[in-house]
């Protein structure tokens, strides 16, 4: 059984013909009213959905950082916090997004090597070819993409092996427990038919690679930020986009919470003061937010 995670992915993937959705979904609710130049009577093919939106903190109601951009019937994931498979599937169930079902999982882009980011990788990796998924996964991130899919293949090695020589029927799928990445810098990261998107170099403390992205889908435009300290990376690339998704931590909780960890915040997370301003100059048609500081 041969093991490789770094099978490079072309810059241009090769178009599918995929069905046509509707709606954003984000988090707890939908948006019924669409920004951008989506009409009412004709729904968004480009929307976001917020799979996880939680951060170190085990909080029961919140999953680890994790967003799809779903076009038409293809799904386009940003990080893979703890539950990323089981939200999506929620999302699939709960909001008849199929592209969000755990066979379609086939695509991720990371921001950066945070645990709480990358935790539920393993189970991108490995839950949705179990279920059926007929491609390798694309895992495209910064510097360090490559090392870290390795090893969570040769950790789950003996699980792998027993799957692919045991009972189980694997039929056409057999090789879709791999791993393709590619290490990326900024710059246009990804493009096919439906969507180009551009990895946006950012500040997050002392990591030496995040990215935010900006996704150009064929009607609406999203800037996710990732982890980062306020940026006029963000905020150009942004300039009018349809909807801008940047973390934020609370500027009076943070005055709660003791020296050491008010100098980390600051250093590498951005305050819902500099968030208005962010906002004030990026002009989004709508901005998502959300963070908390009760433990982390
Ligand atoms: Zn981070």
């Amino acid at each position: 059984m041969r093991i490789d995670s770094r099978t490079p992915i072309p810059l241009r993937a090769s178009p599918r013909l995929t069905p046509v959705l509707a709606a954003v979904w984000i988090g707890l609710g939908w948006i019924t009213s669409p920004a951008g130049s989506a009409s009412a009577q004709e729904p968004p093919r480009t929307r976001l959905v917020l799979l996880g939106t939680g951060t170190p903190n085990a909080d029961p109601e919140r999953s680890g950082p994790a967003t799809a951009v779903v076009v038409d019937g293809r799904a386009y994931l940003f990080d893979a916090g703890s539950g990323v498979v089981r939200r999506a599937a929620q999302a699939a169930r709960d909001r008849q997004i199929p592209a969000l079902l755990p066979p379609n999982l086939e695509l991720v882009f990371r921001t950066h090597l945070h645990s709480d980011h990358t935790v539920g990788l393993p189970d991108l990796l490995l839950g949705p070819w179990v279920l059926g998924r007929r491609e390798p996964l694309s895992v495209l991130g910064p510097r360090g993409t490559g090392r870290m899919m390795d090893g969570i293949l040769a950790a789950w090695s003996a699980d792998i092996g027993i799957r692919l020589d045991g009972l189980e029927p694997r039929g056409q799928n057999a090789d879709a427990y791999r791993a393709v990445t590619r290490e990326i810098g900024p710059g246009l990261a990804y493009e096919d038919d439906l969507v180009r998107v551009t990895a946006l170099a950012v500040s997050h403390g002392s990591i030496e690679h995040a990215f935010g992205y900006r996704i150009e889908g064929p009607d609406r435009t999203i800037v996710i930020s990732g982890d980062a300290t306020p940026s006029s990376a963000i905020v150009d690339a942004c300039d009018g986009c349809d909807i801008l998704l940047h973390e934020v931590f609370s500027a009076e909780r943070l005055a709660t919470r003791p020296a050491e960890w008010r100098a980390y915040h600051t250093a590498f997370h951005t305050s819902t003061v500099q968030l208005a301003d962010i906002a004030n100059r990026a002009r989004p048609g709508l901005l998502v937010s959300g963070r908390d500081l009760d433990v982390y």
